[in-house]
């Protein structure tokens, strides 16, 4: 388990799931709320992030934003059953049509409690919060039902598992053609931006999204 301050207000939490890849969730401390990208594997890695708040004094109110409907991006949505979850509508289909199978699957990594609890406010297209620079977009290409989160304060672009896990695999498991992940990269790089992050590899520049479309 690691915590990593990657600019001023963005704070990357590293937890030790997985033996080939990292496994990630991020916190942005924004003027009015705080906003925790993904909820990892259960109530267990979820204390982690709000025991680290609680260090840091911070008391504003939690914006959840799942990034797609997988299983180690959501288990700790039940960790916040009073904040908003925001997630696109087709994620918040998908993490309720999958979620039995999904936590039959992978028993072994479920951390704590794993309640079913689904994205509560859902966009389609894009949506934003317009006073701390966030700007949420549905990206396809690893799933249907993902989203891209730029912030325009620190210039990161959180890409989740819309780029490949680790150096050696630029390229994600794709469950949408090709030719929808092409567009979803074309998307990606015209934003100005310093640090990409990921769901599983670590923080990576705006040349890892050229590596990837060359290998795509
Ligand atoms: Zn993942």
């Amino acid at each position: 388990m690691q915590i990593t301050r990657l600019k001023q207000r963005t704070i990357m939490f590293s937890y030790d799931t997985f033996s080939v890849c990292g496994h990630h969730s991020y916190v942005i401390l924004g003027e009015s709320f705080n906003y925790v990208l993904d909820t990892g594997c259960g109530s267990k890695q979820m204390q982690i992030v709000k025991d680290y708040l609680v260090s840091l004094k911070e008391t504003k109110p939690i914006i959840v934003i799942n990034s797609h409907y997988h299983w180690d991006h959501i288990w700790g949505n039940c960790a916040f059953k009073d904040s908003p979850i925001i997630a696109t509508t087709k994620c918040q289909e998908m993490s309720h049509q999958y979620y039995q199978e999904m936590c039959q699957n992978n028993a072994k990594f479920i951390q704590g409690d794993v309640t079913e609890t689904p994205p509560t406010l859902t966009f389609d297209t894009s949506a934003c919060f317009k006073e701390d620079g966030l700007y949420l977009y549905a990206s396809r290409g690893h799933t249907p039902d993902g989203l891209i989160l730029y912030d325009t304060k620190e210039r990161i672009l959180h890409a989740f598992d819309n780029i490949g896990d680790t150096l050696d695999h630029p390229v994600p498991d794709l469950m949408d053609s090709k030719e929808e992940y092409l567009k979803a990269l074309e998307f990606m790089e015209q934003f100005d931006f310093d640090i990409l992050t990921s769901g599983h590899n670590d923080p990576q520049t705006k040349e890892f999204i050229k590596q990837i479309k060359t290998e795509v």
